[in-house]
């Protein structure tokens, strides 16, 4: 079926811009709303709650409007052509290798074309990378190691039409919902499918598994040498597929034959039945996927995970067929799009390889490049070293934000402070690599960017501009063009039309390709502006063998090497970077969160996604938390080896992690929270072959933080940072419907080794004092306090203006009870009321919310339903997902959070049948509890501390007279 292209202006047609899977989005510009797109091969009109809430990020808050130099405003002529005169100037002085593009898989393909043409063509260094570095870069170099191109094999539908579907270190639930959703579908209707999912972690994507492999982390190069040895010891390899198609089995078998099943259970620490049954189920099926992504690829040992598990593909003949593949899944929207046009700094366009004469000589004639690159260059971890040695003198940063996304980040602040020229593109005003630039450069965004990107399935599609720019924002790609034509090279960069770009990268892909590149858009080609316009949905390659894409890849057993064959490539696992000590005894994994994105550029402009996960929180295992003294929320220091930057947060424990193994989510910066910079705790690591750096795996300490006083901040407007650092000494702020919740903490003077700035010792009313004075003069304020805890409400023309309720510690312990805990959907309430009312504010100084704000986390975004109301539903015997959604309709949107119901549901059923789990328990051992065990103490811990929470939170005082003092104060002028 065709995706309809309104030419009414009704509907139009274009592609989320958030994650791999690449969804289609029909978006009615008139009525401002979207809906998914029903004749999108991706979802078939399935989105998840980020794509859903899409048009609420799209505002002039926080955008970048026009350009400036030094922070002064300046016009586009002054920015582009100082832009132009920087990198000619540092060009003529140091030579080429000492400019650099750094840009991302935000960018569509037509961008990232004319970025890599300027840089390899013409200002003659390949110093061009992108973070897609950061996310799949391993991958690639596997697939071009075993296949000889980056072709990924498969599509979407073989994760419907396997037998076998293998998940590794991917939480899809979370992170490509959409595809999870699919796979779950599948699941249904074919019950004999079985799913098996291998990560350190019990996520949302375990929750309807087979069998759950939770290895130790860093162990994965280890199960896939065990799980090709157990084949060929059991004569499960297709030795004619082997023997016809491939080369080096033997080497390969030879460096997996000492891993034999029980030494995989030691050093994987699962047991050695699930051992035996995870390799029982490849061996016996008759199509497998293995779907991998950021915990196989982000780790210095990404390549060989990556060929580890192709490796047992190629052995057993399950590729080119079918529901069978090694399957890598992108964690950017165009990371392939990049790909494609040679993004990375180790690659050509087309898919061609920079340091292969004849590929060279082929892309210098084509493009007719003036100062054509021979040599590979900076991949980012050493572009960014060779910025902090002073060697790159120019940097130009495009839709991406490497403060906070690469690893080390105090390196990287120094590297940029260092740098001659810092040139940022961008679509927001504020983030944490901005704060670097000396020229920044307005870009246009998602809604109004147009071009094309590809998903994780090899499938391009047009994503297509809705709205007119914002501001004087400009396409990257105009950007580019503009600065490449003020440097001379107007010629070869004049497009009138983004459709321009793509034929010459289509031709490109066909230029004296004659099948020996596996990418070919000949069938694209020559498309007419009209027709590009009305690109319809298609996987490469398109040719004239297969003029409407391509589904599958190596259906011929033809492989892109030398002799066609594929390789298989011998596996020596190596140790993790960082790796556990006395000092540093616990290990560091990270990850997303289900409603994030990346630094929250964009997601952080939508209160409604800031609602499933309000803030960075570190989980902990129960009995790491027992030994450590720790209490859920308690605020940790986290340090490692070689950072002295502090990273604090509340800890939450939880059974789903192993013992020793803490977890972070990547997404909060500088912008949204004082202390949270997680990849701070990461060193420049990578793999030697990508260049990927090690992001799952830091040897980390944790140190309780000393908390002297902590409370909560609502305000209508967000603070500036400066005031933030003079009122408290530790902050993170959540956007609300109708204002923003900041988290604050004044911290005890032994933490000023760790913090900026510790507060000095400090009383109640000292801090009170200090808040009221900066936020509330000429209000109304009105206060309940007792020795150790105080709300106030503060009340302008009528309406709520700010409430804050803080609390001390007690002086021996730190971080002691009692503690206040305010419902922020409540205020959030509150905060939009034009008037409020007399039971209004006395309700807020006892902490008595409404009936409807006491029903727990939010698990439904869509349609707000919270936890204890779907446990309600349950204990009243609607316990299946889609009961659930009939009598509540939560999951019936997006279904984000189905994954999230029926863990839900599986924990009611637990506690009817608490005695036969107590006898499992008292029979489990460490890290190999069973799911039922996991949940059960999950739900326990959560037992508790709701009751906890309920005894601290009714501060009723012992008569009003004593305690209340409810006040009209007149703050100072
Ligand atoms: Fe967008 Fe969600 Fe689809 Fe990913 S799964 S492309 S985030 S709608």
């Amino acid at each position: 079926m065709a995706i309809e292209i309104s030419s009414s202006g009704k509907s139009i047609q274009t592609t989320c811009p958030y994650c791999g899977v690449g969804c289609g989005i029909d978006v009615d510009a008139s009525s401002f709303s979207l809906v998914g797109s029903v004749a999108h091969p991706a979802n078939f009109g399935r989105l998840c709650v980020k794509g859903t809430h899409l048009l609420e990020t799209i505002s002039p808050e926080g955008r970048l409007l026009e350009p400036a130099i030094n922070g002064q405003t300046a016009s586009w002529d002054e920015a582009t052509s100082l832009v132009a005169l920087k990198l000619h100037q540092t060009i003529a002085r140091y030579g080429p290798d000492s400019v650099a593009f750094y840009v991302s898989g935000q960018l569509l393909t037509e961008d990232y074309y004319v970025a890599n043409k300027l840089m390899k063509g013409f200002l003659g260094s390949a110093n061009i990378d992108t973070n897609s570095r950061l996310c799949m870069s391993s991958a690639v170099a596997g697939y071009k190691r075993a296949f000889g191109a980056d072709s990924v094999p498969c599509s979407y539908e073989d994760l419907e039409k396997t037998e076998l579907l293998v998940l590794i270190g991917s939480n899809a639930a979370w992170t490509h919902p959409v595809l999870f959703q699919r796979m779950e579908q599948a699941k249904k209707c074919n019950p004999a499918m079985k799913v098996v999912v291998i990560d350190p972690r019990q996520t949302a994507s375990t929750a309807q598994s087979d069998l759950n492999l939770h290895i130790k982390s860093g162990t994965d190069t280890i199960l896939f040498n065990g799980l090709l040895n157990y084949l060929r010891q059991n004569e499960a390899v297709d030795e004619c597929f082997i023997l016809k198609n491939t080369d080096f089995a033997d080497a390969a078998f030879d460096a997996a034959k000492s891993y034999s099943p029980e030494k995989v259970s030691a050093m994987c620490d699962i047991e050695y039945e699930k051992v035996i049954c995870f390799f029982e189920l490849f061996a016996r099926s008759a199509s497998a996927i293995s779907f991998y992504s950021m915990g196989i690829n982000q780790s210095i040992s990404g390549v060989d995970n990556a060929n580890a598990i192709i490796n047992c593909h190629l052995a057993t003949g399950k590729i080119g067929k079918l529901g069978s593949g090694p399957f890598s899944i992108t964690g950017q929207p165009n990371a392939m799009g990049g790909r494609e046009v040679g993004g990375l700094a180790n690659m050509l366009a087309a898919h061609m390889d920079i340091e292969n004469k004849q590929h060279n000589a082929l892309v210098e004639r084509f493009w007719l490049a003036e100062n054509m690159v021979k040599t590979n260059g900076l991949k980012a971890v050493d572009m960014f070293e060779k910025l902090h040695k002073g060697d790159i003198k120019f940097i130009w940063i495009m839709a991406t934000n490497p403060v906070v996304s690469m690893p080390n980040r105090q390196k990287i602040e120094e590297a940029l402070l260092a740098c001659d020229t810092v040139v940022v593109s961008d679509t927001v005003s504020q983030n944490d690599t901005l704060k670097f630039a000396n020229i920044v450069l307005p870009a246009t965004g998602w809604s109004e960017k147009d071009g094309t990107v590809t998903n994780s399935e090899r499938r391009i599609s047009r994503q297509r501009a809705i709205f007119a720019p914002t501001g004087q924002a400009r396409h990257d790609w105009q950007i580019i063009c503009d600065v490449a034509a003020k440097m001379g090279y107007q010629k070869s960069f004049e497009y009138s039309n983004v459709s321009d770009i793509f034929a010459e990268h289509a031709q490109l892909t066909a230029f004296e390709n004659n099948g020996e590149r596996d990418l070919d858009l000949s069938g694209l080609a020559n498309l007419s502006k009209r027709q590009y316009e009305e690109l319809q949905p298609i996987q490469w390659p398109v040719n004239k063998a297969n003029p409407n894409g391509t589904a599958r890849m190596f259906t011929d057993n033809k492989f892109f090497t030398d002799n066609r064959k594929a390789k298989f490539i011998p596996i020596i696992p190596q140790p993790v970077e960082q790796i556990a000590c006395k000092e540093f005894p616990l290990v560091l994994n990270t990850g997303r969160v289900r409603d994030h994105w990346h630094t929250m550029t964009r997601t952080g402009n939508v209160a409604r996604l800031h609602q499933h996960t309000g803030q960075a929180e570190l989980s902990i295992h129960p009995t790491d938390a027992d030994i450590l003294c720790l209490n859920d929320g308690d605020l940790v220091s986290l340090r490692a080896q070689h950072s002295q930057l502090p990273v604090i947060l509340p800890i939450t424990i939880l059974k789903t992690q192993r013992k020793g193994e803490l977890f972070a989510p990547i997404h909060w910066s500088k912008t949204w929270s004082s202390h949270v910079n997680i990849t701070s705790l990461f060193t420049d690591a990578n793999d030697e072959i990508s260049g990927q750096p090690e992001l799952k795996h830091a040897a980390v300490k944790i140190i309780k933080t000393a908390v002297k006083a902590q409370g909560s901040l609502f305000v209508r407007e967000p603070l500036p940072e400066l005031l933030l650092n003079e009122i408290c000494d530790y902050w993170v702020k959540i956007k609300l419907e109708n204002g923003y919740q900041y988290h604050i903490a004044l911290l005890h003077p032994c933490e000023t080794l760790s913090v900026r700035k510790a507060s000095a010792q400090i009383t109640l009313d000292d801090w009170y004092t200090q808040i009221t004075t900066h936020f509330m003069q000429g209000s109304e304020v009105q206060t309940l306090a007792s020795d150790v805890q105080l709300i106030s409400v503060t009340i302008n023309q009528d309406a709520l203006a700010t409430l804050f309720y803080i609390y001390i510690n007690n002086e021996n312990t730190y971080n002691d009870d009692p503690r206040v805990v305010m419902d922020a959907n409540w205020i959030n309430m509150l905060l939009g009321k034009d008037l409020i009312c007399v039971s209004d504010i006395r309700d807020l100084l006892r902490n008595q919310p409404d009936e409807e704000f006491t029903k727990g986390k939010l698990i439904c975004s869509c349609f707000g339903v919270r936890e204890k109301t779907i446990n309600g539903m349950i204990s009243q015997g609607y316990n299946t997902v889609e009961n659930l959604g009939k009598q509540l309709n939560c999951g019936t949107n997006c279904g984000s959070c189905k994954s999230e119901l029926s863990t839900l549901i599986s924990q009611h059923n637990e506690i009817d049948q608490s005695d036969t789990w107590a006898h499992t328990a008292h029979n489990s051992s460490n890290n190999s509890e069973s799911n039922r065990e996991v949940t059960t103490g999950y739900r326990q811990d959560k037992a508790v501390l709701n009751a906890k929470q309920k005894s601290s939170i009714d501060i009723q005082p012992k008569s009003t007279a004593e305690l209340i003092k409810v006040t009209q104060i007149e703050m100072p002028k």
